[in-house]
Formats: C-alpha cells, structure tokens, sequence
C-alpha cells in the first residue's frame, strides 16, 4: 500500500511490545526494513524481530535505554553505518510511574521525564543530525490525550506528552528546510499492558468515559502513524493526530 516505505531504514522506539510492536509489524508488513529498541524484554523482542523474519521482512531489535543518550546516540551511529540511513523515526517508547503529585517523590518525575521526554529528544536530536544531512526524513512523536487534557495522578506522565508536542510543533518549524517532516500522535486508551497495569475500577471507567464505548486497539495507532510515514502525508508537519474515541472532542 505505501510502497515509497519499501527498503526505508525506520528506526522505532519500544518495538517489542504494544502500540510499538504494532507499528513494527505494519511497518515491516509493507516492506520497511524496521529496527526497534527496547529496554528490557530480550526474549519478548527478539521473538517478535525473528517472527517478522520468517515471513519473510526485514527487522532487527536492539536493546537500548531510552533513557540512556550516549546510547542512542551509538544507536543511530551504528544503524546508519549497518543498514544504511534513517528515513522515519517513530519514538514510541514511553512509561508511567503513576502517583498523586502533592506526594510524588522527586526521583518518579525524574523517571518519567528523563525516558519521555529528554530520551526522547535527544534521540531526535541525534536522527535529526542524519536526517538533515541526507535532506529527507520522518519523525512521529507518541503523545497522549494526556498531554492535552487533565489526567490525575499522572503529573509526571502528562507533563512529558505535552512537552511531546510542544517539541514536535518547534521542530517542525526547525527541520522544515530540510525536508523533514516532524507530526505527533496523541492516542486515547489503547489496549496494551500499560491499561491493562491500571486499577480495575478505572478499567471498567472507560467505556463510559469514551463516545465510542470501548478501548482502540494497537491496530488502530499503527494505521495512522503509517499514514504519518507515507508520501500521502507529504504537506503535513507540526501536527498532533487525536487518536481517542472522540474521549477529548
Ligand atoms: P507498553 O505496552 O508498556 O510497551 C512499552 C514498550 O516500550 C516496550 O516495548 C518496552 O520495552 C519499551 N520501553 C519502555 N521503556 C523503555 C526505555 N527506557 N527504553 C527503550 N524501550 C523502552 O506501552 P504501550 O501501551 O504500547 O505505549 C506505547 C506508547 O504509547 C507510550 O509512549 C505510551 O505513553 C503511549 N500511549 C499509550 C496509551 C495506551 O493507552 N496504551 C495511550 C496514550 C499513549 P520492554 O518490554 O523491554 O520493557
């Protein structure tokens, strides 16, 4: 379907499971040569690279700290050197270490915002190097309905998808002469391990909560964030994609 993908380098952040590991098998699926991280999860990760692989696509996983810049920076180094440069970026990966904030200790906002937020821009900082010097490039940015609205307990969670998008919308701007296009996504509850983690009560909450009654699935992310990806999207840049269920309208 979006064959301008096949043979690309994508390069995407907590691939190994949920919205990431959807994302990995769609963007394999149209013949992208996929590389993902993750942090801990070996076994989980390269099941999934190796599952890919036998059908036939192109995907490695590797293990790398979000969290840790000089990796990342070795990361994309050694991707460009192996497979060849990075055309799409998608950082996926994110956590939440929830609590009220009146009593959240300084190392939880520390977690949370070091993984999400400064992870993550300096990983895009360091593709962005490579982007600009090859004149194309890609980079979808995993937000939140989080960052756009209120969501009690998850100070430390919210803050970082906001500054998500705020960081897409100054990039856009920045890149845009290279001809690099930099959007967000900003999903709803999605039905991964990180909503099945929350309180039962606050599970049962969503279909309530949601005009479409139900969670979206990963399916549902990935699609999009394909689009985001493709030559369809060529005159979109600095944009955040709502992905809720109508939960925000
Ligand atoms: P998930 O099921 O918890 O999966 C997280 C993935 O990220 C795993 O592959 C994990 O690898 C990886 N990861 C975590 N910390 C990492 C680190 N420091 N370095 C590298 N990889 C790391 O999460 P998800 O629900 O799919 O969420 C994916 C993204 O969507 C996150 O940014 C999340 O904030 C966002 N999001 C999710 C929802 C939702 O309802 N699920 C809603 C809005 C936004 P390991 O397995 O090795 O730990």
């Amino acid at each position: 379907m979006y064959e301008e993908l096949k043979g690309r380098v994508v390069l995407v952040t907590g691939g190994s499971r949920g919205i990431g590991r959807g994302i990995v098998e769609q963007l394999a699926m149209q013949g992208a040569h996929v590389v993902f991280t993750y942090r801990g999860q070996q076994n989980v990760a390269e099941d999934v690279a190796a599952t890919l692989r036998s059908q036939g696509y192109w995907c490695r996983a590797v293990q790398t700290d979000l969290a840790d810049s000089e990796a990342s920076r070795a990361l994309v180094e050694n991707i460009e050197q192996d497979w060849g440069p990075i055309y799409g970026l998608v950082n996926n990966a994110g956590i939440t270490a929830d609590k009220s904030f009146l009593t959240m200790p300084a190392e939880l906002w520390h977690q949370v915002i070091d993984t999400n937020l400064t992870g993550t821009a300096l990983l895009t900082q360091a593709v962005l190097q490579q982007m600009m010097y090859h004149k194309e490039g890609r980079v979808v940015m995993m937000a939140s309905v989080g960052g756009l609205r209120a969501s009690s307990g998850q100070a430390n969670y919210s803050a970082t998808k906001a500054g998500l998008i705020a960081l897409t919308r100054t990039l856009s701007h920045e890149v845009a002469r290279f001809n690099i296009l930099v959007n967000a996504v900003a999903p709803g509850f999605i039905a991964t391990e990180m909503t099945s983690a929350m309180p039962e009560a606050a599970q049962a909450a969503i279909p309530k909560q949601v005009p479409l009654r139900r969670m979206g699935s990963v399916k549902e992310i990935a699609a999009p964030v394909l689009f985001l990806l493709s030559n369809q999207a060529s005159y979109i840049t600095g944009h955040c994609l709502v992905i809720d269920g109508g939960l925000s309208a």
